[in-house]
């Protein structure tokens, strides 16, 4: 059984060496490939400059000084994330692996690479942290240590019928960074970038801690989030 899932792809269930077959994998690079300008949040804007911000990042610059996102998070690719709860975690993180082995790294003067710690909801579910496993990943590739500088803070307030300020309140004391991440260039890496609140908070964190830069790399980016 085990044996038959390696030799699978996760998508379709052809046999494939890496988790991904062929197929599979241009129809992500048809479908998936995030591409244009974009903005320093990773959204695509339709006219928009190489380098000028959208309209939220206008009203509220990110704390973060760039953004990497290579792929939109749709079909299939949020299949292949989903697929982590119901296959064999090895068989996804191959797929996975085959998705960002064309990728080099995105800022060569980047320190460290610093996994954005998933809420602790999230990762008991699955068992372990997506983020965290990618960045392990990211980090032998380019060759940079992974250091863990976050941690999520407790939420002490309820989010229930929180408006969004009260949300984005909220969501500023939900990391905590070591006193490592001073005089360091960061490079936070997430799976995914949703909303980019939660990129926004760890990097504030992250600065209040002594950052010297941060910057964010997430596997794919979230295009209906617009929040
Ligand atoms: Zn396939
Ligand atoms: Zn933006």
């Amino acid at each position: 059984m085990f044996f038959d899932l390696i030799s699978q792809c996760v998508l379709c269930g052809r046999l494939a060496e890496s988790g991904l077959c062929r197929h599979c994998h241009l129809e992500l690079e048809c479908h998936c490939a995030l591409s244009g300008p974009l903005c320093r949040c990773a959204l695509p804007g339709p006219g928009l400059e190489p380098g000028a911000l959208c309209g939220r990042c206008l009203d509220r610059p990110p704390p973060f000084t760039a953004s990497y996102c290579a792929w939109v998070y749709g079909f299939p690719l949020d299949r292949l994330l989903n697929a982590y709860k119901h296959q064999g975690r090895l068989t996804v993180e191959r797929a996975l692996e085959t998705l960002t082995r064309a990728q080099p790294l995105p800022w060569p003067e980047a320190d460290l690479i610093c996994p954005l710690p998933a809420h602790w909801r999230r990762r008991w579910w699955r068992g372990f942290d997506q983020a965290e496993r990618l960045a392990v990943a990211l980090g032998r590739r380019w060759r940079r240590p992974v250091v863990p500088l976050l941690t999520r803070t407790r939420a002490t307030h309820h989010q229930q019928g929180s408006g969004r300020a009260e949300r984005v309140r909220n969501l500023r004391h939900a990391f905590r960074a070591d006193s490592h991440a001073r005089g360091r260039r960061v490079l936070l890496v997430d799976d995914v970038m949703t909303t980019g609140a939660s990129a926004r908070a760890a990097a504030r964190a992250l600065g209040e801690a002594g950052a010297k830069e941060v910057r964010v790399w997430a596997l794919a980016r979230a295009l209906d989030a617009r929040r």
